[in-house]
């Protein structure tokens, strides 16, 4: 075969290297964090339960209460970065989200309403952004993973294909807008995968490198960090679906991407090495590849020591977006403020998760598409425990974290604790039509 100036060493290497990281699932404990529903869905047991059309109750009824204080707790965080971001965002829907009402309850009205075990507002508009809004982002992307789980486990379980988990990345020297790194990115992966190497020459008979390993498509999404030194580092996360592996040729393929991706990144500025360019591991069980792709942007958590200033100075290395939030909403800095606007702004509009064309009906069948602000806007219902007229959820607003204590209240203390909060803080409120019937349930206060 004519696979050019291949060294037989570095390839080699490059098996070497992905028998190493064969069966590690590589950084667990975060992805866990974004909470996708299939990864509740178990596969502990090694059967794949995937052909459900819609999982969502295990993560919307926690089976336990541990489960519930860790679910609050998320809840929490999110909602106070909202709120923080409402201060800052140069997005109007932004702003609207979970703010703004949206009718759907009655004129300028929001409902707590109850299902199972939790409880959720109704009728605030909702913002559909998968970057810039910690509410929003957490719920599309527990359903994109999910959604990814179920198409890699059709492909792998179903019809026994196997999956790699592809990080392409590249560091740069110095501050560079977003926009263009995105487009450099972007405009890299589209190099990958074209050309005579990518393709064949089917004129002469010749098969590339997506025939020979049965590339049967990619699920990608576009992650982006800040660093404090260099500014954006924009990354792209792949998974790739293979029918028909074989180690030589993935040899081949992984040497490929690799001396395609530096050549294109040292071309567009930046700087090639060992440690950031592009990353294989196989992907062992469906849910993984679904976190890969669609896992939230949280970031470890930068704790509660910060200190206003500490942006500025340093003090953190590389942040993931809502890290950002996080320090803002904590010290209250506003040099926060042109980088998490240039943050939005560069990454409005823009795709996050990408299916290859034709992928998604493929293995997911004629389950329909909702967009993200589709899924962000949907409902699972219950029962309407209270409504609250504008100036409560005005009053709410100015009370940070009230607007999740009081979901918390209904989940941990039913009703009576609802209006016992409620009452606390002297909201008028309308008991809903599905209260329950309690001493403490006047029909208004
Ligand atoms: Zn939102």
């Amino acid at each position: 075969a004519s696979y050019g100036e291949l060294e037989t060493e570095q390839v080699r290497q490059d098996l070497t290297a992905i028998a190493v990281r064969q069966g590690t699932r590589p950084r667990p404990g975060r992805r866990q964090e974004g909470g996708s529903r299939a990864a509740s869905g178990g596969l502990a047991d090694g059967h794949p339960r995937y052909n459900a059309n819609n999982v969502s109750h295990i993560q919307e009824n926690p089976s336990s209460e541990a489960e519930s204080a860790v679910r609050q707790d998320r809840r929490e965080r999110r909602f106070a970065q909202r709120q923080a971001l409402w201060a800052i965002t140069s997005l109007d829907r932004v702003r609207k989200c979970g703010r703004t009402t949206n009718g759907n309850v009655g004129d300028g009205l929001a409902a707590i309403v109850v299902n199972g075990s939790v409880a959720h507002w109704s009728g605030f508009c909702t913002c559909g952004s998968i970057w810039a809004c910690p509410v929003c982002s957490a719920k599309i992307r527990a359903t994109r993973a999910d959604e990814i789980a179920r198409a890699v486990a059709a492909h792998m379980t179903r019809d026994g294909g196997t999956a790699w988990m592809v990080t392409l990345t590249a560091r740069h020297k110095r501050h560079h807008d977003l926009a263009p790194l995105f487009d450099a990115v972007a405009n890299g992966w589209r190099k990958l995968m074209s050309g005579r190497a990518w393709a064949g020459d089917p004129k002469r008979g010749v098969l590339g490198e997506r025939d020979r390993l049965g590339v049967r498509g990619n699920i990608r999404s576009m992650e982006v960090t800040y660093g404090t030194r260099n500014g954006w580092h924009p990354h792209l996360h792949v998974v790739l679906l293979l029918s028909n592996e074989t180690g030589e040729e993935l040899a081949y393929a992984i040497h490929r991407w690799d001396k395609t991706w530096r050549a294109w990144m040292k071309k567009q500025g930046f700087e090639p090495s060992k440690e950031h360019g592009v990353k294989w591991s196989k992907v062992t069980t469906p849910e993984e590849a679904g976190e890969y792709i669609a896992k939230t942007q949280e970031g470890k958590h930068i704790g509660n020591e910060i200190a206003r200033g500490d942006f500025k100075n340093g003090k953190f290395g590389t942040l993931a977006p809502f890290e950002l939030l996080e320090y803002f909403r904590q010290t209250g800095d506003m040099a926060i403020l042109p980088v998490w606007q240039e943050y939005e702004q560069g990454t409005h509009r823009r795709r996050a998760i990408t299916w290859s064309r034709g992928l998604r009906a493929e293995l997911l069948g004629d389950e329909p598409e909702l967009s993200d602000e589709e899924v962000a806007a949907e409902e699972v219902g219950g029962e309407t425990w209270a409504l609250l007229p504008a100036e409560s959820l005005r009053a709410i607003r100015r009370v940070p974290g009230l607007q999740t204590r009081l979901l918390d209240a209904a989940e941990n203390g039913g009703f009576v604790e609802l209006v016992n909060l409620l009452t606390a803080y002297h909201l008028t409120y309308q008991a809903g039509p599905d209260a329950p019937k309690t001493e403490a349930s006047p029909a208004a206060s």
